[in-house]
């Protein structure tokens, strides 16, 4: 699959289908992305492939690095500290964004009153528990 910002200087590709896909209601995932809720793939770092332009990184807490392109400041990626070899991209950003629909919302807590959630999705209040 493939992916850019909106201005097109950042452009990677990854194979194979994501591990799972997650809609984040966190409220620093609203922060960095400006909307009601942030969408996400998870990939593993082995099969994402930057092709183009650099990832801008930004530590947003002590448990997460996310990145964003220098340019026009698309949200792209997020790594947990604890599992550095799961990339979770954000799958707005894919080309084909409605290959990978989500199957999860994360931190149902902290979501907008505004936003609806679909009822046929697994909810966890805040991140499920790791494995
Ligand atoms: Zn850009
Ligand atoms: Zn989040």
């Amino acid at each position: 699959m493939n992916g850019r910002c909106l201005c097109g200087s950042v452009r990677y590709r990854f194979e194979g289908a994501p591990k799972v896909a997650v809609n984040c209601h966190c409220s620093q995932c609203r922060r960095h992305s400006g909307a009601s809720f942030l969408t996400y793939v998870a990939v593993a770092r082995e099969a994402f492939c930057l092709e183009a332009g650099e990832l801008v990184a930004y530590r947003s807490s002590e448990t997460a690095v996310r990145s964003h392109c220098a340019t026009c400041g698309s949200p792209l990626t997020f790594v947990f500290t604890s599992d550095p070899e799961t990339v979770w991209v954000t799958a707005g950003t894919l080309d084909e964004p409605d290959a990978c629909p989500p199957t999860e919302n994360w931190f149902t807590q902290d979501r907008l009153a505004w936003t609806s959630l679909d009822p046929n999705l697994t909810c966890w209040s805040a991140a499920p528990p790791e494995d």
